[in-house]
């Protein structure tokens, strides 16, 4: 089934030339994708136009095989979630973890109710009296959990992850890359991930896409995407 789809893509900052051209990608149910690239491929691009963050110059995003359109972006989110790479700037200071874990419940007008969020914090392997905390209290591999849980607390489809352990040590690395792969085993969820790490590319994601300068060059099974020289 194919859930989200990214058809003939192209975006172009403005006054800049073609950060994106012509790209067309379909993340299926249950085979969880990575994106590729070098620095300045147009990785974070594609990801911000998949958020509805900003809107293609040229073709169209879909999910579910409906077009997203600003009055759809409500029901979106509901679907598609994401993850960054840095768990430090992403939580904000101010709010209590529940409050954060909360926020997509707020957005989508829903009641923040505690024991969905006990439930998200369970979900990632945190305790739910970690709801009443700060982020300050907790470390980078335990801020990226909350932030997985904050991602998953409205139950979406689709989770992009953009190099979400890049910014972690490694045994922390391993824990995340492992507690990701749990939650798509265990739920309804699909991850498209970025990652210049091709050990947690190969871990994570059956296929792989390839972008160069703004072009899809690749796409395939990642054991043969990431074999070719
Ligand atoms: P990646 O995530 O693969 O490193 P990006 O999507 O960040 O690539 O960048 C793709 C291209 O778009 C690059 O040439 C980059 O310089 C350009 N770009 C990215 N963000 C902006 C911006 N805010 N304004 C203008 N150009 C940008
Ligand atoms: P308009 O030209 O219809 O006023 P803009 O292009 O200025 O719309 O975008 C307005 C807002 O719509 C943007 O801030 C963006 O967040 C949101 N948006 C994001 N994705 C889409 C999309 N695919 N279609 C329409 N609007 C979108």
């Amino acid at each position: 089934v194919a859930l989200l789809e990214a058809d003939s893509v192209g975006f172009s900052y403005r006054g800049g030339t073609p950060a994106l051209t012509d790209v067309s990608l379909t993340v299926r149910a249950g085979r969880n994708v990575a994106l590729v690239g070098e620095s300045g491929a147009g990785k974070s691009t594609l990801l911000r136009l998949l958020l509805g963050l900003a809107r293609p110059t040229t073709g169209e995003i879909r999910f579910a095989g409906r077009p997203l359109t600003r009055g759809r972006l409500r029901e979106y989110r509901r679907a598609v979630q994401a993850v960054f790479q840095d768990p430090y700037s992403s939580l904000d200071p101010r709010h209590r973890i529940g409050r954060i874990v909360a926020e997509p419940l707020r957005g989508l007008g829903l009641r923040a109710d505690p024991a969905r969020v006990a439930a998200a914090l369970d979900a990632v392997g945190l305790p739910a009296d970690t709801a009443s905390r700060y982020p300050h209290e907790f470390s980078g591999g335990q801020r990226q959990r909350v932030a997985i849980a904050r991602a998953i607390v409205c139950d979406p489809k689709v989770l992009l992850a953009d190099e979400p352990v890049s910014a972690l040590d490694l045994t922390t690395r391993v824990r995340i890359v492992d507690l990701l792969a749990s939650l798509c085993a265990e739920r309804d969820l699909t991850i498209m991930l970025v990652s210049h790490d091709l050990g947690v590319v190969a871990e994570l994601c059956r296929h792989t896409a390839v972008l160069e300068s703004g072009r899809l060059v690749e796409q395939g099974d990642t054991s043969q995407v990431l074999g070719s020289p």
